[in-house]
């Protein structure tokens, strides 16, 4: 019998905030009537915008603050793009950016 995860707290992690490239519509963006702060919105292409320093290697949103894998915030939470809301904590996605920044999954019970 398999056991869900335990829940993962993503305020000590923040792993994929530094891990993908994060694309969003540009009606999004402060700019366009959206939420996503102008600073953090970069103009992509006529239809979207990525999220400032997503694309810099290593990859870091602008707006996550603290250290990764010790105590994270995004700074526009409230304000933050739809794929943000629709990353699940627990996903693959997640756990590979959790492993990438050397961050283990806990144990199933
Ligand atoms: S990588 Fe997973 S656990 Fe870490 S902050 Fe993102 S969703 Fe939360
Ligand atoms: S906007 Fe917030 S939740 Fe989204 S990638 Fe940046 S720091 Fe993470």
């Amino acid at each position: 019998m398999t056991h869900p995860l335990p829940a993962l707290d993503c305020q000590t992690c923040g792993a994929c905030c530094a891990s993908f490239r994060v694309d969003f519509s540009i009606t999004e963006s402060e700019a366009e009537g959206g939420s996503v702060p102008r600073g953090l919105a970069e103009p992509l292409t006529a239809s979207t915008c990525r999220l400032r320093g997503t694309d810099h290697s290593p990859p870091r949103c602008a707006a996550l603050t603290g250290r990764i894998g010790e105590q994270v915030a995004c700074a526009i939470y409230r304000w933050r793009p739809s794929p943000c809301h629709e990353f699940e904590a627990g996903s693959d996605a997640c756990l590979r950016a959790r492993r990438r920044h050397g961050i283990d999954a806990p144990d199933r019970p």
